[in-house]
């Protein structure tokens, strides 16, 4: 097999699964060492920032970028060295032997080398009633389904940049957001507490967690059951929408039991390689990174993994 082409039956040399800045990163730098890199993109191509608004903080853009822009971006350049993106979500993977087998909803792929970067997930409270009425009043996606609170009143939980980043984006919509949180204090950065302070359509209920999101599928959202942290007091509070904004979860199952990864399923690597537990299997971006989680970080990890990749395969051929 040469070095930028995949045999007839499938075969890469780097086979990466995911497609947000770790994965897009790791496929430019394989790519332009010529290993024509194969990128399954997963069920969400362009990852969680195609459901984000203004990218302020991704270096090259003083004005900033729209989050789907800067993914579409990321794919032209990668395309542009030769990689192959594909829309295919990766289903199963055989870890025990090399060549590695990836199945896909779609077909099987084998590669040489493996970099993960499957990224993670919004969180949920896990409530019945919170799945029940997802899409009806209930949602993980600011972006995404801010417009349809036109008007509305809402409220988003959590108390983190994601929190704070949501209300703001909100308040374009809703006529009143708040902002419920379990403690006293804010996790956000300064900055992004500062804004949503000085914004005045946003309101905070401290000391809160919701037990309960109150309506049907029929009337959508009312309001929510929030209990006082403190003295357990429970409340009914109205509103028309619930923003989920309490932290991600790393979408690792498929490696569950095959690669080493922590109590909550972030992947383990040799730090400050990308290295895991299986020799020719690299892990980055979100789904190895409890800590920073920025696309940036992503974005330089993916480049490790690739460059890992590069010189593991120099040696393993
Ligand atoms: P996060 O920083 O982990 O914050 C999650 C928030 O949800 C915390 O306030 C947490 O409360 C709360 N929470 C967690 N589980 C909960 C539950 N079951 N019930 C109620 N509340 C719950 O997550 P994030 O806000 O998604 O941010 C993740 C990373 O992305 C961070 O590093 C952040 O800086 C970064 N980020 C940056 C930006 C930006 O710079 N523009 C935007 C978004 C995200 P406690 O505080 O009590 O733990």
């Amino acid at each position: 097999m040469t070095d930028n082409q995949a045999t007839a039956d499938n075969h890469y040399r780097v086979v990466i699964l995911g497609s947000g800045p770790a994965g897009l990163t790791a496929a430019l730098y394989a790519a332009r060492a010529n290993l024509s890199p194969l990128v399954l993109e997963g069920s969400q191509p362009g990852g969680q920032l195609t459901i984000t608004t203004d990218v302020e903080n991704f270096p090259g853009f003083p004005d900033g970028i729209l989050g789907p822009e800067l993914m579409d971006r990321m794919r032209e350049q990668v395309k542009r060295f030769g990689a192959q993106v594909r829309f295919e979500v990766a289903t199963k993977v055989d870890l025990d032997k090399r060549p590695f087998t990836v199945e896909t909803d779609e077909s099987s792929y084998r590669g040489d080398a493996l970099i993960i970067a499957t990224g993670a997930a919004a969180q949920q409270l896990g409530l019945e009633s919170e799945k029940e009425l997802m899409g009806y009043g209930v949602s993980a996606c600011a972006t995404c389904d801010g417009f349809f609170f036109t008007g509305k009143e809402i409220v988003v939980i959590g108390g983190g940049d994601s929190a704070m980043e949501e209300a703001i984006f909100l308040t374009k919509f809703a006529t009143k957001v708040t902002v419920i949180h379990r403690r006293d204090e804010l996790r956000a950065s300064k900055i992004m507490q500062e804004r949503a302070f000085a914004n005045d359509k946003i309101e905070f209920l401290w000391n809160k967690t919701v037990v309960e999101v109150l309506g049907s599928q029929e009337e959508k959202v009312r309001g929510v059951l929030v209990r006082d942290t403190q003295t357990g007091e429970e409340a009914e509070f109205p509103c028309e929408g619930v923003f989920l904004a309490i932290g991600h979860k790393p979408n690792t199952e498929l490696f569950q039991g095959k690669l080493e990864m922590n109590e909550v399923g972030y992947l383990t690597v040799a730090e400050p390689t990308t290295k895991t537990n299986i020799e020719g299997v690299f892990a980055c971006g979100d789904a190895m990174d409890p800590n920073y989680r920025q696309a940036i970080t992503a974005a330089g990890s993916g480049c490790k993994a690739a460059i890992d990749a590069e010189r593991w395969l120099e040696v393993h051929d």
